[in-house]
């Protein structure tokens, strides 16, 4: 039998600690440093969740563990609590998904006390993220919600909309929607531009995806150039929506947002194109 010599390195153990909606994280914590920060987070703040915490993921360098204090609401001198927007706009992007996952593995397990077939009372299963029903046997997992996200272009002009909440923060974004049953992501695409600004797109392109835990959605993001139509806003979900000249945006999502980063990306391809 061979030994080998291995270096054993402790695991960073990180608790994150939900109160309502709400992340708790060190008073004086540096969000910019990401998760790092919540390694300081005062035990005993959440000492007697403990033992009900979850691990939810473990990697060569860290275990992570929820503890979900549910309603409790938590003062103490050497924490705050954040709300996960913040968190989006102030954590880096891959930090921002382990506390992602985290929430959207609390509102499961909040949300799956019961079952939904047969109404009995569900246990977790230890060795999955799933919760079993042992009298029908029914099992379900964390959801994921699938949102398309395009930005559309054409010329020298991008198309943007204002949807009834986003008129409060004056911003105009790409458009998107939930992807429906039976439903491929491209003909969503198709469907979601046609049904809220009443125009036809071609040449679809995939860019990228985001996990966007408000509460469970996935983000897919595409990009996809004018074909034909007139812009006509369905007035429930857009309220308006124009063509919009790629050097004169209105106030547009910041760029943690997949919203943001698609934009910048139809910037930069129409900067090429006039090269
Ligand atoms: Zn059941």
């Amino acid at each position: 039998m061979t030994v080998t010599n291995k270096t054993v390195t402790t695991k960073t153990k990180r608790y994150f600690v939900f109160s309502n909606d709400r992340l708790l994280v060190p008073i004086n914590a540096d969000l910019g440093t990401g998760i790092e920060s919540l390694t300081q987070l005062t035990e005993e703040i959440f000492s007697e969740y403990v033992e009900q915490s979850v691990q939810i993921h473990v990697s060569e360098e860290a275990e992570h563990h929820l503890v979900d204090m549910q309603k409790e609401k938590v003062e103490h001198e050497t924490m705050r609590s954040i709300s996960m927007r913040e968190v989006v706009m102030s954590m880096p992007k891959e930090d921002f998904q382990h506390v992602a996952q985290a929430w959207q593995y609390a509102v499961f397990l909040r949300t799956h006390q019961f079952c939904g077939r047969c109404g009995s009372r569900m246990d977790r299963v230890a060795w999955e993220m799933a919760m079993h029903c042992h009298t029908c046997q029914h099992r379900c997992y964390p959801r994921v919600s699938p949102c398309i996200i395009v930005a559309i272009r054409h010329e020298n002009k991008i198309l943007l909309a204002q949807g009834e909440r986003q008129k409060e923060t004056g911003f105009f974004s790409t458009l998107a929607g939930f992807v429906e049953s039976g439903e491929t992501l491209e003909e969503a695409v198709h469907r979601e531009v046609f049904e809220e600004v009443g125009v036809k797109v071609k040449n679809v392109e995939y860019f990228k995806s985001q996990p966007w835990p408000f509460p469970h959605s996935l983000m897919v993001g595409y990009l996809a150039e004018y074909d034909s139509g007139d812009i006509v806003v369905d007035g429930k979900e857009i309220i308006e929506a124009d063509w919009f000249d790629i050097n004169d945006l209105p106030t547009v999502p910041p760029k943690f947002s997949i919203a943001g980063r698609l934009i910048e990306e139809t910037q930069k391809r129409m900067g090429k194109k006039q090269v």
